[in-house]
């Protein structure tokens, strides 16, 4: 499987190579070249999976030709040891808006989770003994929660997470700062903004070209390829598979909508999509306008 820039001006690379990099130079975003197609008989048989073997069986056609079936497997089960169904992903049925699909039991309590259990080990298990990298987050709150507990001990990754002061819970401040070892936390005197601005300079950064730099934030397929498991996992636990299914997820880099979008494109039954926002609405305001004019980012009850 090759990857190419959505803008197509770019090299198509392969898995470790996007794995390892940010953005296209082009500033494109990489994307499977195909997504592999699950007949309804597949998606019956999933009914029963465990999680590792539904995240094994779905992710494989993505880094086949670049881990062994038998390593991919084990990185798999590692990463999802303590994974299982209905847990980690529970479908819950509500009075009167249907269902609502709980990610929030993983370790750090954020969604963001269920893919950065995975992401630190396949970057382990594909990068080269003698190769470092370095990767960069800038975290509102649940980012770098997840992204600390997830890289923390992968053997020649560092991670640096930037987080703006006074602006993260208590409890994610120490998911930042005390786990020690190869994640360090710096906190910024300004907001969640100026963090992801430091973090899109250090990549333009000429005297930082010697650094293996890389994005943890939600550009790297390794980050939404996992998130489209548990898309899955919602359908199997539905009552009444001959209604339309609509999804309606909260957005803010539309990672999570794009996994989802992609569980579709592989077979998955999915009638609608609903990309909700806040009132940071950067992207419908384009969709409307095909104007891009993004504001300051607004404070809301969530993060
Ligand atoms: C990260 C996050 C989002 C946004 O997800 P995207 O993939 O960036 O669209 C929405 N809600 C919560 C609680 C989050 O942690």
């Amino acid at each position: 499987m090759k990857y190419f820039s959505t803008r197509g001006n770019s090299e198509a690379l392969n898995f470790i190579d996007v794995l390892t990099s940010g953005t296209a130079k082009d500033g494109g975003l990489y994307v499977p070249e195909n997504f592999p197609k699950f007949s309804k008989e597949e998606i019956a048989d999933f009914e029963t999976a465990s999680y590792q073997d539904l995240a094994s069986h779905l992710l494989y056609p993505y880094v086949e030709g670049f881990l062994s079936k038998d390593d991919f497997e084990q990185v798999v089960k590692n990463a999802y040891e303590s994974f299982t169904i209905p847990e980690v992903v529970k479908l819950v049925e509500t009075k009167n808006i249907g269902y609502v699909l709980e990610l929030f039991h993983g370790p750090t309590g954020s969604f963001k989770d269920l893919a950065l259990q995975l992401l630190p080990r396949l970057i382990g298990a594909v990068m080269k003994s003698d190769q470092r990298s370095l990767y960069v987050v800038a975290t509102s709150g649940d980012t770098g929660g997840a992204v600390a507990n997830g890289f923390l001990g992968v053997e020649g990754v560092k991670v640096v997470i930037l987080y703006p002061k006074g602006k993260v819970s208590e409890i994610q401040e120490k998911q930042l700062t005390t786990l020690g070892q190869n994640i360090s936390a710096l906190e910024v005197d300004g907001v969640f903004d100026d963090c992801q601005e430091m973090v899109k300079n250090a990549f333009l950064d000429a005297s930082l070209s010697s650094v293996q730099l890389t994005s943890a934030n939600s550009i790297n397929i390794g980050r939404w390829l996992p998130q489209m498991f548990y898309y899955f996992i919602a359908y199997r636990a539905l009552k009444y598979k001959n209604k339309k299914l609509v999804f309606s997820i909260p957005s803010g880099n539309f990672g999570n909508i794009c996994a989802g979008i992609m569980s579709q494109q592989m077979g998955l039954p999915i009638n609608h999509f609903v990309a909700s926002t806040n009132v940071n609405d950067t992207v419908p305001r384009y969709l409307k306008t095909a104007n891009y004019e993004p504001l300051p980012t607004k404070q809301t009850v969530s993060n």
